[in-house]
């Protein structure tokens, strides 16, 4: 180190290390990375959309050990087109529609590019003033952004922090409303709390809930039905509920959904809330996915009676321009949080801490060190404005009102649960299949056959016993083009399918 040669190669043809932070080699290789990625992004379409390497194909690939030298920059990147995008599932194709999509940007590359580039740890306020006052104001720009009620934004007594993922908020808002009942009721009763859910609540819930140390037997997750379109019903949550107290428990924790992961169904939070609220239960409303769609006027009634919730988070890393991770979270009642999570170790005392006119979100999360990521939020939201973003939801809304017409066209095809915002769930009706084949599993042949072709990637829930194709409309790239390409492909793959059933 020190030498600053722009060479990097000895005499004898080894490599040594140059100073890891040159400002000019980092201009020169950070150059040859964009221009990697720009090259990718040009390419994209032509590479698989779901990998189709087979497990453990990279270890026959890379050598058993480390380097010992140093190598540079040109033979890393060809290894990475080589060997690594083969292993790439291409998140950002305009022919991904699976899970839900995980929506890349310009401007959200950029900001993570200053966040790593600044390399800041901003746990507290006086590690990086700039950190915690930015997250802080883009929080409050993205709630009014939303209509959430003054109570949830800092203005109002609330507050909202960015956290990695949705996993993350649960638990945190789980144990924050834990130890304040604990704080009452006496430690000696965590065996009796009770968290409440439907059957269509994301597994987080249920992860945290083993994490917070909350008996996994008093998980309750309420049976949901096809006649109520798989909300939480408000009266089998007042049963559940009255039975658990009658039985000695003692009621904690209730997680809502706005846009649940199989098939996006809505928990009614006005009226699930109001029995929350009679017996002392705090309330999550978990819009992770549909969140994003709620920033645009015509769809913000999905989120009608949360002002009755006590805390409410989305995912910035789906559909909103904004890449992984970015989980934004809001809470009611920041003292809950910050009882349950804040240390003060002598080594981390300040003056700013102390004065208590600052924030240190290192007591609203579960990990100390944190990065700067509201500087992507910023990005995207500066980048785009509000009517930018709910432009780009609403192109994706359509499309899938597109597909869903070409589903139309075709009577073998149905569209199986109404959609509410851009994911179809459909299915070869049972009517085509052969009376004694299964059709839940002629679907997931079909599934499996469009996404070993590579020209697409869709998955798949089983919601009411019933197996459906997934498509989610929400990768950046995606245009009509590929919405007509997909059905076409999906027409294909049946085609072949029924022939030989
Ligand atoms: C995607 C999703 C999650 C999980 O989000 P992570 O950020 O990956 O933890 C939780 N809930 C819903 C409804 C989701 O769609």
């Amino acid at each position: 180190m020190g030498d600053h040669k722009p060479d990097h190669l000895l005499e004898n043809g080894s490599a040594t290390m140059l100073n890891p932070l040159d400002p000019e080699e980092f201009r020169r290789q950070g150059h040859m990375v964009v221009d990697f990625l720009a090259d990718y992004y040009h390419n994209i379409e032509k590479y698989p959309v779901r990998s189709q390497v087979k497990p453990g194909y990279l270890r026959e690939l890379l050598p058993e050990s480390a380097p010992l030298k140093p190598e540079s920059i040109e033979k890393i990147l060809q290894d990475v087109q080589e060997e690594i995008i083969p292993g790439i599932t291409n998140w950002q194709s305009p022919n991904f529609f699976a899970y839900f999509p995980s929506s890349g940007s310009i401007a959200s590359f950029l900001g993570e590019m200053l966040c790593t580039g600044f390399n800041t740890v901003g746990f507290s306020w006086i590690t990086s003033p700039a950190a915690t006052e930015l997250e802080s104001i883009v929080m409050d720009w993205l709630g009014k952004m939303i209509q959430l009620p003054k109570s949830f934004l800092f203005s109002g007594g609330g507050g909202g922090v960015l956290h990695g993922s949705t996993c993350e908020a649960i638990l945190c808002t789980v144990v924050a409303v834990r130890e304040q009942k604990l704080s009452v009721i006496g430690r000696e009763n965590i065996g009796k709390l009770v968290v409440y859910c439907s059957d269509q609540t994301h597994s987080s819930l249920q992860k945290s809930v083993t994490i917070a140390g909350i008996n996994p037997k008093n998980l309750r997750p309420i049976v949901t039905t096809k006649s109520s379109n798989f909300q939480l019903s408000p009266h089998s949550l007042e049963l559940a509920i009255v039975s658990d107290v009658k039985a000695g428990l003692i009621p904690l924790y209730l997680c809502c959904t706005v846009g649940t992961t199989s098939s996006t169904a809505v928990d009614p939070l006005g009226a699930l809330c109001e029995i929350a609220e009679q017996y002392g239960i705090w309330v999550h409303v978990d819009a992770a996915y549909a969140g994003a769609a709620c920033f645009c006027p015509e769809f913000r009634h999905f989120l009608d009676g949360v002002e009755g919730a006590n805390s409410f988070s989305f995912n910035a890393h789906k559909w909103f321009l904004t890449s992984l991770e970015c989980c934004c979270l809001w809470v009611k009642d920041p003292a809950a949080l910050i009882k349950a999570l804040s240390t003060n170790p002598e080594y981390l005392r300040n003056y700013f801490a102390e004065s208590e006119q600052v924030v240190d979100y290192k007591d609203w999360q579960m990990a100390l060190s944190r990065r700067f990521r509201a500087l992507k939020i910023w990005l995207v939201l500066r980048s785009y404005g509000v009517t930018g973003l709910r432009d780009f939801i609403r192109g994706h809304v359509k499309m899938a009102k597109h597909f869903e017409g070409l589903i139309a066209t075709d009577k073998r095809f149905e569209v199986v649960f109404p959609r509410n915002f851009a994911l179809v769930c459909f299915r070869v009706s049972p009517l085509v299949i052969p009376r004694d084949k299964d059709v839940n599993e002629f679907n997931r042949h079909l599934l499996e056959s469009v996404n070993a072709s590579g020209d697409a990637f869709m998955t798949h829930a089983v919601v009411g016993g019933v197996y459906v194709i997934r498509l989610a409309v929400g990768a950046t790239l995606t245009e009509y083009r590929h919405i007509d390409k997909a059905f076409r492909l999906v027409q294909e793959h049946a085609n072949v399918l029924l022939c030989v059933y």
